[in-house]
């Protein structure tokens, strides 16, 4: 039987093939490993791929987030409006400043940021910040969130480490925001070989503060002058994979997204979709389907040879690390969490293992 991995990270590198190789060898051998041309070139690539004037690297996503959130001011006892099922990593952030995330609802169709749930939540709490998350890949209503953001004078802040490349409305995800936070975890649809992230914005004098944060709060060297600030840099040889494989992005996210609107096809009809499949600007970080038989569907899959997974099992509400709030009931996240399951959907996935797990899917939709 064919069995079809959730991932399998070894076939990007032999894909990458000899680029790649070259690449780390010219980096091993330059004795440069910190802040050098690569680095610097990767933000600038970065910055041009998206259309913004600064992107600045970072460690990883999370402290993306967190440096992003510091950027715009949030600390101790602010409040942070996000949702609370998108693995947690924006209230891990907040609480790590201090700060009190507040859960607003998803959508009943897109398990997205719902944008009445926000509005309800802005006017009842006194928020400094709200993050969006691309969750799975896909953006919601972006300018209704911003035009509701706007109202109640909010900055925004867009997790984009599922939506390297993702579109709205024609416009790229973590350009619509006031910072795109980014993570380049290597399962991320542009992904490291270890740790990397990057925030970015077209706000100068933002940009000039996350680059004073993410190194120890200096302005010039050994002159700390912004308070908060921190290590979290991105290393010159993750910098230099992350500058070859930006090439390869967007034929990377057809791709992924070629193979979530097959799955989305062999749904087509049932009590099953696959989330988002076929939508403009979807990059399918994730392969999400909505099931009212979530069990039974994981168990034949896995019977056939298929991975799945949950993103993510629990909602950050009922997480016990977790200090968070909400002003509302969180009715259709609750409702999502036991819905959703993640089936295989990389670029490098063959042709017959898509069909098997399209067959495979139609198979139990029709059981
Ligand atoms: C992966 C991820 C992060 C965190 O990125 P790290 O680089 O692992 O810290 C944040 N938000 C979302 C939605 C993610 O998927």
């Amino acid at each position: 039987m064919l069995t079809v991995p959730l991932n399998d990270l070894r076939r990007v590198v032999i894909e990458d093939g000899s680029a790649l190789r070259s690449t780390i060898d010219r980096v091993v051998d330059s004795g440069w490993y910190i802040f050098g041309p690569e680095h610097d070139g990767f933000e600038k690539d970065l910055a041009a791929y998206l259309g913004v004037t600064g992107a600045v690297a970072v460690g990883n996503g999370t402290d993306a987030l967190e440096m992003a959130m510091a950027g715009l001011g949030v600390r101790p006892g602010s409040r942070v409006v996000t949702v609370a099922n998108a693995g947690g990593y924006s209230s891990v952030a907040a609480n790590r400043l201090g700060a009190t995330p507040v859960l607003v609802d998803v959508a009943a169709d897109s398990y997205l940021m719902d944008p009445e749930s926000l509005r309800v939540t802005l006017a009842g709490c006194d928020a400094a910040a709200v993050v969006v998350t691309h969750l799975f890949g896909a953006m919601p209503d972006m300018g209704q969130i911003i035009e509701i953001c706007r109202q109640f004078e909010v900055p925004v802040i867009e997790d984009c480490a599922q939506a390297i490349g993702a579109t709205w409305d024609g416009k790229r995800a973590g350009t619509w925001g006031d910072v795109g936070a980014f993570s380049f975890y290597p399962t991320k649809n542009l992904g490291a070989l270890g740790d990397g992230g990057a925030v970015v914005t077209d706000e100068q004098e933002l940009a000039t503060r996350l680059r004073a944060l993410r190194q120890y709060g200096w302005t010039e060297k050994y002159r700390v002058e912004v308070a908060g600030g921190r290590n979290s840099r991105l290393d010159e040889l993750q910098a230099a994979v992350l500058r070859v494989r930006l090439g390869m992005l967007d034929a990377r996210n057809y791709a992924r997204a070629a193979i979530a609107k097959r799955y989305g096809d062999a749904l087509a009809g049932s009590e099953h979709r696959l989330l988002h499949a076929g939508s403009e600007g979807f990059v399918a970080h994730l392969a999400v389907v909505d099931t009212p038989r979530r069990d039974e569907m994981m168990r034949f899959l896995s019977g056939n040879g298929i991975g799945t997974a949950i993103h993510y099992p629990v909602g950050d509400h009922e997480q016990p690390g977790l200090d968070t709030e909400s002003v509302q009931p969180l009715v259709n996240t609750d409702a999502a969490l036991k819905r959703i399951l993640t089936v295989p959907c990389f670029p490098e996935l063959t042709a017959a293992e898509v069909e098997h797990v399209a067959a495979t899917l139609n198979r139990f939709a029709a059981s």
